[in-house]
């Protein structure tokens, strides 16, 4: 079944186009996101083909997938922020049904998707200037061991190569009184197992990082019991786990002109990449402090100050 649901601000609208599949059995549902971000194509894609892979008879539960959570910023090539009010929708959960065109869309999206949630996933990729590596990740907090570990085994699930740790102990986002900010930060503080897919780099809608996604989603449909076993095993599957990231970020507006790629191998004193001036002077040139692996890069020459140019994961 296909709903779209209308939000008007002012004088500007827009839609959120969902589906929802009711399985012919009874089960739990699972909550899809894609398109917070509309500049991140392979979520936004996987999602669409989705709606030809998956198959009701065999379902048990209901998938509720957001198609595209955020439209405007789809349909005017916008990353990172909705163009209407400028805003970020993954920094303005749970929403606010009075406020700004974004802060509707994640209202609708905590109010109609997340509360109905049993699990939730929500699935993003590098954004335009983003060169990322593809990895599946959970949230995790000691005051929720088992909705912490429930998210653990969906992550590992979805078969990425790498699974990341979010570690929420003594997050401000995590505190009761405090807005979410993100969109699966808002399921988790609910309870509810959550998961986050990053695949896909530099706004491009590769073809094969969308199959990827459409199969993690799928294996964990499996895992979860909603679709049958699947035959296949996946016991040679050797997940690496990262449970700590350390990001670097610039103290410089310029042109950055890196030196490494998403998913590189990086020990210390080895060089992440320069800056220069708009006059091709170097104000800086970055090196790794600690080993790990690149998940995400600046690609593009564009830089300010205070913006992440690199985030390191550490291998456990
Ligand atoms: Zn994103």
């Amino acid at each position: 079944m296909h709903v779209t649901i209308p939000i008007a601000s002012g004088k500007e609208s827009t839609v959120i186009p969902i589906t929802i599949f009711h399985g012919t059995q009874d089960g739990p549902t699972l909550g899809i996101t894609a398109g917070v971000h509309g500049y991140e194509y392979p979520p936004i894609m996987a999602a669409q083909q989705l709606i030809e892979q998956i198959n009701v008879d065999q379902l048990t539960g209901t998938i509720i997938i957001v198609q595209i959570a955020n439209v405007p910023s789809f349909l005017q090539r916008s990353p990172f922020v909705n163009p209407i009010d400028g805003k970020n929708l993954n920094r303005v959960f749970p929403g606010d049904a009075l406020g700004t065109m974004t802060e509707q869309i994640a209202e609708i999206i905590t109010t109609q998707v997340i509360a109905r949630s049993d699990f939730f996933l929500d699935i993003h990729g590098g954004d335009a200037s983003e060169d990322l590596m593809p990895y599946a990740a959970y949230y995790d907090n000691a005051e929720q061991v088992s909705s912490s570990q429930q998210g653990k085994l969906m992550a590992i699930a979805l078969g990425f190569d790498h699974v990341i740790r979010f570690n929420t102990n003594g997050k401000e986002y995590m505190e009761e009184d405090q807005p979410s900010l993100y969109c699966s930060a808002e399921a988790f503080k609910r309870n509810i197992p959550s998961v986050d897919i990053e695949c896909g780099k530099l706004g491009k809608a590769t073809p094969s990082l969308t199959h990827k996604i459409e199969q993690g989603v799928l294996n964990l449909l499996h895992h979860l019991q909603m679709l049958p076993d699947k035959l296949l095993s996946d016991s040679n599957q050797k997940t690496i786990h990262i449970d700590q990231r350390m990001f670097i970020s610039s103290i410089h507006q310029g042109i950055f002109y890196p030196a490494k790629s998403a998913g590189a191998y990086v020990v210390e004193g080895m060089k992440l990449g320069y800056i220069t001036d708009f006059f091709g002077q170097v104000l800086d040139t970055i090196y790794v402090d600690k080993p790990g692996i690149i998940l995400l890069i600046i690609g593009t020459p564009p830089v300010n100050k205070g913006e992440t140019l690199a985030v390191i994961g550490e291998i456990e």
